[in-house]
């Protein structure tokens, strides 16, 4: 295993990751960001982004990350394409393993996001990647003219359900509850579309579909109260039901909130070990945006600055 040094180590590539980089290099720290391997995070599976400050017109969430990326390594950040597997945080310098380099640093920031969640049947597992998707935007395209239905109330479920409105021939967006949770705006673009149809009060009891060729062919619902089930045909089921903080490999090291989010000290990016900070999603459930994220990242890099310097 080979060892690389530096002051300060930046774990994740989403906006709270490149931005914590970008001023940390600026700050003269050399900080070696290591990418995990789903480099960009979340916006990599996003289209438009029209509420980032600073562009007039929808840009491309992918695109915003490349941009991203392109400035971090203008500004000289050391980017390493590798996945933290086990940390030592017990005493400094701190210790990551990744897969076949250990990183030794003075401050570490973890940026590592979160992940879509699943609703944890058997038959969603066996029909992932043949008609199940947690990403509308990745996968939209394989249901051209196809019925698919979105699964969720919040933001995300809405944004699919419109989305699939270019490709699919009908979107049913099912919900637990009778009320979402998405904001206004797009709850009535949603309403008013031709498109979609919505199912209140109703979880997937089971996704339907064939073994040869595996294929999904509808699924099975379930009313919330009464119990009473109901059957749909279709082609493509879409989950959008939130997402899990990526802190696996560092929750037994850091203390974390009982959904497994990191917990800082109110106001900073401060966790409860000194030296280690943590930056977007992986600390907020609240406000999980991409300029949010950006915010906190900055406000890690800072926190480092005056950490090493004291
Ligand atoms: P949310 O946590 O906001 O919503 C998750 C939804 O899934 C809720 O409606 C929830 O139901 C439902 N749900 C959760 N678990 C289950 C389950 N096991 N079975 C059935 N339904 C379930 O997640 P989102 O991913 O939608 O959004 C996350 C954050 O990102 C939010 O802050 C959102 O505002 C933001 N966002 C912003 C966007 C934008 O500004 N363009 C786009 C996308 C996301 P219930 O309501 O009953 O809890």
């Amino acid at each position: 295993m080979s060892l690389k040094k530096c002051k300060v180590l930046i774990i994740g590539s989403g906006p709270a990751g490149y931005t914590a980089s970008i001023y940390a290099a600026r700050a003269g720290l050399n900080p070696v960001q290591v990418t995990g391997f789903e480099q960009g995070g979340q916006l990599m599976v996003t289209t438009d982004v029209e509420n980032y400050p600073g562009f007039r017109q929808a840009i491309q969430g992918p695109w915003l990350m490349e941009e991203m990326k392109a400035q971090a390594e203008h500004v000289g950040v050391e980017l390493v394409y590798d996945m933290i597997q086990s940390v030592d945080f017990s005493k400094r310098p701190f210790k990551c393993k990744g897969e076949s380099t250990e990183y030794v640093a003075d401050a570490v920031i973890i940026a590592t996001g979160a992940k879509a969640r699943w609703l944890g049947l058997d038959s969603e597992k066996k029909f992932q990647g043949f008609g199940v998707s947690a990403c509308a935007t990745c996968d939209g395209f394989f249901f051209k003219g196809k019925r698919i239905a979105i699964i969720g109330g919040g933001n995300t479920a809405v944004e699919e359900a419109l989305y699939m409105t270019n490709h699919a021939s009908h979107v049913t967006l099912i919900h637990r509850r009778n009320k979402l949770r998405a904001e206004q705006v797009m709850q009535d673009k949603l309403f008013n579309h031709p498109k979609i149809t919505v199912i209140w009060d109703h979880v997937v009891d089971e996704i339907l579909g064939t073994d040869a060729p595996k294929s999904v062919t509808g699924l099975t619902l379930k009313h919330r109260e009464t119990g009473v089930q109901q059957h749909l045909d279709m082609d493509g089921i879409f989950i959008a039901i939130g997402h899990d903080p990526a802190t696996s490999v560092f929750k037994d090291h850091l203390e974390t909130d009982h959904e497994g989010y990191i917990v800082v000290r109110p106001g900073t990016t401060q966790t409860a070990i000194e030296g280690v900070f943590a930056a977007g999603d992986v600390q907020d459930k609240v406000y999980r945006q991409a300029v949010t994220a950006a915010g906190q990242g900055c406000m890690a890099a800072l926190e480092v600055e005056k950490f090493l310097q004291e």
